[in-house]
């Protein structure tokens, strides 16, 4: 058996509710981990894990929000004389150089300090092996975690996402198209503990199969994170047909974006979720102009989470590649609005006048729309 040790990082700031979530992502690693985990518990300031299949643990619990870092660990009891003989063969086959010894005492009552263990352990290492210590940038750090009834000693660190723990309190209905953008919204919200519901606006037939193959891929990257993911198709061409009979071309985008956080709050009311995401970008399309966004946030009752809105787009790229969802993205498709672009764009559009043009439309599409909804469980 081996024991993951889990850090986080941002719990331990929020004292009144530090327990709140200690609880939630306990229960998260676990449900996450199923019977890859032995058994997961809290002890005091981290989680530990403890299993025989380490590599598919980190996998997992690397994607998990709330984990700052792991430690795969040797447990050993709490005398000097097992912690030299996990920490020999902890090093016995790693090829270094240079070392440190890194202890943290959670329990006050262990005979010696911090200090004294690092000493002690690290003047037998020395001994052991004719290495070096080097207190900056060594090799190996040998990390102790003194705790009540073990010690944990590790040379194996890995990172988390860190953020906070998945609250299926937090739910949001995340708007994600099949570009590059939407996907990286989504990751950042689901990093700051939401739990995000997927919608997905669908038109035009002849790509169906390829569009809603891009965005089950995208959506099960997703699903790395968070765990189970909803994730709703709309059918959006009727309401765009009408759109495009009643609406100028200038403003014809900002009516879908309209109506699409119409739909969307539907979604969120029946799936009790607080808050609406997108992925725009300030300026990054004309569509994006302060002015267009101020006329078409309004048409949403609730609150617009817009996680992207001040990053670069090379940053966006960047954090999409890292979260796994570049090359999906990168796939060619046939985004239900590109079709219409039009030659000159209204860049400050008026909250009346899309108002106005609205009221021409038919309303019973709306209702159709979700009527005709596919829900899928990723
Ligand atoms: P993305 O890369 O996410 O497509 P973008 O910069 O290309 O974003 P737009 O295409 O103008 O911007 O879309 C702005 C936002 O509107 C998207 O980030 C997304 O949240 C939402 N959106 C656009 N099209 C769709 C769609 N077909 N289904 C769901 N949401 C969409
Ligand atoms: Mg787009």
């Amino acid at each position: 058996m081996v024991h993951v040790l889990v850090h986080y990082s941002e719990i331990g700031i929020k004292k009144g509710n530090r327990k709140y979530f200690e609880n939630l992502l306990t229960n998260n690693i676990r449900q996450r981990l199923g019977g890859l985990a032995k058994k997961v518990c809290k002890d005091y300031g981290f989680i530990l894990v403890e299993t025989s299949k380490t590599k598919e643990v980190v996998k997992i619990l690397e994607k998990v929000p709330g984990i700052a870092y792991l430690l795969v660990c040797s447990k050993s009891n709490l005398s000097m004389d097992d912690m030299r003989k996990k920490s020999s063969k902890l090093l016995e086959k790693k090829g270094f150089e240079t070392f440190r010894v890194s202890a943290r005492r959670q329990n006050k009552n262990f005979e010696k300090t911090s200090m004294q263990v690092n000493a002690e352990l690290g003047a037998f290492i020395v001994k052991k092996t004719g290495k070096k210590v080097q207190l900056k940038k060594p090799d190996v750090e040998l990390v102790v975690e003194v705790c009540n009834k073990n010690a944990y000693l590790s040379i194996e660190r890995h990172e988390g996402i860190g953020g906070l723990p998945t609250d299926p309190k937090n739910k949001v209905v995340s708007l994600m198209s099949g570009g590059f953008d939407s996907p990286v919204a989504s990751y950042l919200m689901m990093k700051r503990g939401a739990q995000i519901i997927l919608v997905h606006f669908q038109n035009y037939k002849q790509m169906k199969g390829s569009v809603e193959d891009k965005i089950h891929q995208l959506a099960k990257r997703l699903s790395k994170y968070q765990g189970r993911t909803l994730l709703y198709i709309i059918p959006f061409e009727k309401i765009q047909q009408d759109i495009i009979m009643n609406v100028p071309a200038s403003v014809r985008m900002l009516v879908y974006r309209r109506l699409m956080l119409r739909i969307s709050g539907i979604i969120a009311d029946k799936e009790k979720a607080k808050a609406l995401v997108t992925g725009d970008n300030m300026s990054q399309v004309s569509s994006q102009t302060l002015e267009n966004l101020g006329a078409v946030y309004p048409a949403s009752k609730k609150i617009v989470l817009t996680p992207l809105m001040g990053f670069n787009k090379t940053e966006i790229i960047n954090l999409s590649k890292k979260i796994g969802t570049y090359e999906t993205s990168k796939l060619p498709y046939g985004d239900c609005c590109s079709y219409f672009l039009p030659q000159h764009p209204e860049l400050r559009a008026k909250l009346e006048d899309l108002e106005k043009l609205e009221e021409k439309l038919d309303k019973k599409l709306i209702a159709e729309a979700v009527k005709e909804a596919k829900k899928h469980v990723l």
